[in-house]
């Protein structure tokens, strides 16, 4: 396992991540019934932008650093408002990690259970999140074995985060896997799966793994390309596959992803896409 988050912290993918992730959290608290977080990738829940892994790459630059020019936009109030929580006098050093995000807005009613396999990121999260009630952090633990654990919880309704690294060349596979397994033990549930935009054949070929679940209910394909995608190497944009999404963020998407092209373009072919891959 060489992956280590705290590298990439901060930067464009994680604003687009966790923009969405935030909406869809605060979406669910609309109602009072309480809801279930499942975080199956859960990093280290918190990155400090100073830090040696992150200053290495400087990937924030070009995310979050960016994005706070835009700090007065309604839509990115809630998500600022978590980072912000974190940096009352520091100049935006920290940053928050999905299993943050999340604990922060749940209400003593909600729960969150989290996962992360690599030893010492699962005791660095355990050790940020322990101030946090209603969160249990299962480290080392494989996140993918939880979709058939840990569901279908008993409050019924809520989310699931699937954040892997692919640094392994099956990783989609093993997402297909997951996420079957998950659908068929809770259909009802709202899956977000997020990805790296690499490689065009193999997201057509995921897209396609994935419409061929059984039992899916309506899936989303949401995507945010900061520049040009090109034959070159590298992550030119990420995106989420999102089963069952929250009726009330639908709205939300097409400013959000709009703003994030205006904030974060990195030359003039940014662009994005919604488009159901199965339609309601
Ligand atoms: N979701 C986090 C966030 O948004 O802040 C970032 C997660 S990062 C992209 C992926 C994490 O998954 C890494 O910390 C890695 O160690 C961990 N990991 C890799 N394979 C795993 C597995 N099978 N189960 C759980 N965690 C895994």
């Amino acid at each position: 396992m060489n992956y280590r988050h705290a590298f990439h912290a901060g930067n464009f993918a994680d604003v687009f991540k966790h923009l969405l992730w935030v909406s869809a959290v605060q979406h669910l608290k609309r109602k009072d019934k309480p809801f279930f977080v499942l975080d199956t990738h859960g990093g280290i829940g918190c990155y400090d932008l100073q830090g040696n892994e992150a200053s290495r790459t400087e990937e924030a630059m070009q995310g979050i650093v960016r994005l706070r020019q835009h700090s007065e936009h309604p839509l990115l109030q809630d998500y600022l408002a978590v980072v912000d929580s974190l940096n009352a006098d520091n100049g935006g050093r920290f940053y928050p990690g999905s299993p943050w995000l999340t604990a922060s807005l749940l209400r003593r009613q909600d729960r969150l259970q989290v996962f992360e396999l690599h030893p010492q990121d699962g005791e660095q999260l355990r050790q940020n999140l322990a101030a946090f009630s209603n969160v249990k952090v299962e480290a080392p633990a494989n996140g993918y074995q939880a979709l058939a654990a840990a569901l279908p919880p008993l409050e019924k309704r809520g989310l699931v985060l699937i954040d892997p690294p692919f640094e392994q060349t099956d990783e989609f596979d093993q997402v297909i896997d997951a996420l079957s397994k998950g659908i068929r033990r809770w259909s009802h549930g709202s899956y977000a799966i997020w990805y790296p935009i690499k490689d065009r054949v193999k997201i057509a070929e995921f897209h396609r793994d994935v419409s061929a679940i059984p039992q899916l209910e309506k899936t989303l394909v949401i995507e945010f390309m900061p520049r040009a995608v090109t034959p070159e190497k590298g992550m030119h944009g990420c995106g989420f596959v999102w089963v069952n999404p929250p009726y009330g963020m639908l709205n939300e998407l097409e400013p959000m992803l709009k703003l994030l092209v205006q904030s974060l373009a990195q030359d003039q072919d940014a662009s994005y896409r919604i488009d159901w891959l199965i339609e309601e």
